[in-house]
């Protein structure tokens, strides 16, 4: 039995549904959990739609630094901060499997993806330019008064991508994001943190999406995941959602017997199983 939940981050965009559901597809197709999850979101980093790889948000000064992450049980490789590569999400899977260690970020995360032959790529699109103009506009004209106030965020939230598998017994996760808009350079989310925005252990998997500060502060994923086996995971991810209030969140979870997706905005996302 084989399983995959993919996530395209908290969306209204029904283009960004539409979507998820052909990649998961897709996706479902490949060899191993691992192997899955990292094309399942390899294939949203190539949608200019989605906030991860090209289409990824900027920073303030308008830079663009993205993070990503993939786990399985006893292993983890995330980058942090990285720029100009066109999949994060090869790099961090490289970085697990390639590099004597777990986690790389910026200037080094950059030196390791050319040394693994990924070359110079500008993700830059005219949509994430505008909606930071857009933004920065709105500040300045004073209508968000409070940068950290949730109604803020969630303008700037949204379509970062997610996957979680289970493929005969084997359970991997997968994370990409260009972070929330508009942040400090050098801003780190919950996305490439293990146990914030994704988890994955021998019970199964989970990653995470929303407000990064909130979900580190709350070890989200690893919350979830410590309490798989106690309740229905449907229930589990709806009561460790339900205590956000209406701070935007959502996760995706696999076990080897169930799987969901929950949050409390819309979240575009896709499960696909085969016998
Ligand atoms: N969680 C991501 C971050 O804070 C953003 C998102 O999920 O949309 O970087």
């Amino acid at each position: 039995m084989r399983a995959i939940v993919l996530h395209g981050g908290l969306s209204i965009r029904r283009e960004l549904q539409e979507h998820v559901e052909i990649y998961a597809q897709k996706a479902i197709e490949m060899d191993t959990a691992l192997e899955a999850v990292v094309e399942a979101v390899r294939l949203m980093e190539d949608d200019p739609l989605y906030n991860a790889g090209t289409g990824s948000n900027m920073r303030f000064d308008g830079s663009i630094q993205m993070d990503a992450a993939v786990m399985i049980p006893g292993d983890f490789g995330a980058v942090i901060n990285i720029e100009h590569v066109r999949n994060p999400v090869l790099v961090a899977r490289d970085v697990m499997l390639h590099s004597p260690h777990l986690i790389l970020s910026g200037d080094g995360a950059v030196s390791f993806a050319r040394m693994r032959g990924y070359e110079y790529y500008d993700p830059t699109t005219e949509r994430a330019r505008e909606k930071r103009e857009k933004t920065i506009k709105k500040l300045k004209m004073g209508e968000i008064s409070q940068y950290y106030h949730p109604e803020f965020f969630r303008e700037l939230l949204g379509d970062t991508v997610g996957a979680v598998a289970f493929f005969e017994g084997e359970i991997a996760a997968a994370v990409s994001t260009g972070g929330t808009s508009l942040t400090l350079r050098g801003r780190v989310g919950d996305s490439p943190i293990p146990g914030a925005g994704i988890f994955a252990g021998d019970k199964g998997a989970v990653v995470a999406t929303g407000i990064g500060e909130e979900i580190i502060r709350r070890m989200l994923s690893l919350s979830i995941y410590s309490r798989i086996g106690d309740d229905s995971l449907e229930k589990i991810c709806e009561e460790e959602i339900r205590k956000f209030g209406d701070i935007p969140v959502g996760v995706i979870a696999i076990t080897s017997e169930e799987r969901c997706a929950r949050s409390n905005m819309v979240m575009p996302h896709a499960i696909v199983t085969r016998d």
